[in-house]
């Protein structure tokens, strides 16, 4: 029985694993193609491209652990974890997390400055900030699109630089509807 409720449970979280993977896959995508640009890739920077497609979610436990700790959404996640309810918090994480409006790196002024990197790197033929940068708004563009098949338009802390407070919806269904404008 122990047996097969483990194998269940790697399945629950291999499931709840896609996204992250599907950042990675975007990564992989986008260093085949800067192979092609340049005729060669070293294996450095395709760890570096991987990297850069996941890094800027530290972004999620900056925002629990620091800026944003004193809303219910962080203080719920801290909470779970504490108590070593992992299976929970990872569900409340995976429904609630796309409605965050306090996120502070995902928004359009973040994309333009890592778009601006991107060019700049590229510019000056420097391939390491080329691989993170391009990586990083790649990222941030799958995010949003993300966001329009799930909650079926972006969630607003996109728009804005100002940080957002996400409030504890009153129902389930508010969860989603919290991102509406
Ligand atoms: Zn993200």
């Amino acid at each position: 029985m122990g047996y097969i409720r483990r194998i269940r449970s790697l399945g629950f979280y291999l499931w709840h694993m896609n996204h992250m993977l599907t950042h990675m896959l975007i990564g992989m995508v986008y260093a085949w193609i800067l192979r092609e640009v340049w005729q060669q890739i070293s294996t450095q920077y395709i760890i570096l491209a991987a990297f850069g497609s996941v890094v800027i979610d530290i972004d999620h436990l900056l925002y629990f652990f620091t800026y944003g700790r004193h809303e219910w959404y962080a203080f719920e996640v801290r909470k779970l974890l504490r108590q070593g309810q992992l299976r929970t918090l990872w569900l409340f994480w995976k429904y609630n997390h796309k409605s965050n409006t306090g996120l502070a790196t995902h928004n359009v002024y973040f994309v333009g400055f890592f778009i601006f990197l991107s060019l700049l790197s590229f510019q000056h033929d420097w391939k390491t900030g080329v691989v993170l940068f391009g990586a990083i708004v790649l990222h941030l563009i799958y995010d949003m699109f993300d966001d329009v098949m799930m909650l079926g338009h972006l969630n607003k802390s996109w728009k804005s630089i100002k940080h957002k407070p996400y409030h504890e919806p009153d129902s389930v269904e508010e969860v989603t509807a919290a991102a509406e404008y």
